[in-house]
């Protein structure tokens, strides 16, 4: 029996993922009429983006899961005309491409790289960096995404610790969990990366007061979600050298607004919300198994918890 997968993603994507996806379903002997227009009535499943013009899921009564290409999904979790599972994208390629931005700037501090790059008196003053076993380095949020990062840098030797809503064990890190472990995963951070999702809780989590509890001079990097940070305490903190140097990858308002200070501060990097995007290979594999999932009657991987907002 064929079936009907709905392509309603933004339709600037349909042609990057057509192949991929037809593929993927194809290697797992499934039979499926993908397009970009079934009849509501005749979806069973809808490969979704939340940037795409279909926002209310009431005429699909026959659709058995929404699954998202984002790995983010705040703009769609709230969403009450949604009462099928909703799956997440957690993509290996995405995670690798992750991991590889972060791990990237992290080098960028941890060497100091900025001192050489940016030299235009030319002065010759040789320093000696930190090993990576001495520099201490934490993430906020230790899910798909995180827990790649956390890996690798540990991978490298940096001395890592990460904090997470419940908790967890990963060998050889530092770890904390829920309200009361964040003080003390901040004072460890010289490094603080943050790869937590866009939830009601975790809105502000860094603000005047958990910025105060970071090492003074410490580096910021955000590539998780705009809504993390508290702009205008982190604009204080930077101006006070309390923070030496954000690297910020996401914003409450993407494009970031051209009047907005984090473009003209002298110790802010500004990203383009590039560090992983969704790779259509890899993302299609992990939809098209969704799909045998469903139809084997199967668990669907990755499903949001409503409830928690990720
Ligand atoms: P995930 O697997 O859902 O992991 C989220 C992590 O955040 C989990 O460890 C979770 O804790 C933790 N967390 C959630 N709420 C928390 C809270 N209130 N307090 C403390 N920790 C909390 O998500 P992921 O796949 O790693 O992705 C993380 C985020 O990265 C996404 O939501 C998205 O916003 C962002 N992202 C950005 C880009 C980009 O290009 N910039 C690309 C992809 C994703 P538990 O482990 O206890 O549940």
């Amino acid at each position: 029996m064929t079936i009907n997968v709905l392509f309603a993603a933004h339709i600037d994507r349909w042609e990057t993922y057509r192949s991929p996806l037809k593929s993927a379903f194809s290697t797992l002997g499934l039979s499926v009429h993908l397009s970009p227009e079934i009849a509501a009535a005749e979806v069973d499943y809808i490969v979704y983006a939340p940037n795409s013009p279909l926002q209310d899921f009431t005429p699909f009564k026959r659709a058995k899961a929404v699954l998202n290409l984002w790995a983010g999904v705040e703009a769609v979790v709230d969403n009450e005309t949604l009462n099928i599972p909703l799956a997440r994208m957690v993509d290996p390629g995405m995670t690798q491409s992750m991991t590889e931005w972060v791990v990237g700037h992290v080098m960028r501090y941890h060497l100091g790289m900025d001192r050489h790059i940016n030299n235009p008196d030319h002065t010759w003053e040789p320093h000696t960096p930190a090993l990576a076993a001495e520099r201490r380095v934490c993430i906020l949020g230790l899910g798909a995404l995180g827990s790649s990062v956390a890996q690798t840098l540990k991978s490298l030797d940096f001395d890592v610790s990460g904090w997470s809503r419940r908790p967890k064990s990963i060998s050889e890190l530092t770890l904390y969990h829920g309200a009361n472990g964040l003080a003390d995963a901040l004072s460890n951070a010289e490094i603080l990366i943050l790869l937590m999702p866009d939830t009601p809780e975790t809105e502000n989590t860094l603000n005047a007061k958990t910025l105060a509890q970071l090492p003074d001079g410490a580096f910021i990097i955000n590539p998780g979600r705009g809504p993390l940070i508290d702009d205008a305490a982190l604009l204080t903190a930077l101006d006070s050298g309390k923070i030496a140097h954000a690297t910020l990858d996401v914003f409450r308002t993407e494009p970031l607004p051209q009047d907005h200070p984090f473009w003209t501060h002298p110790h802010v990097t500004v990203t383009p919300h590039v560090a992983a995007e969704t790779r259509p290979i890899t993302a299609s594999q992990v939809i098209a198994e969704n799909v045998r999932r469903g139809e084997a009657g199967e668990p669907f991987m990755h499903l949001v918890d409503r409830a928690n907002g990720y």
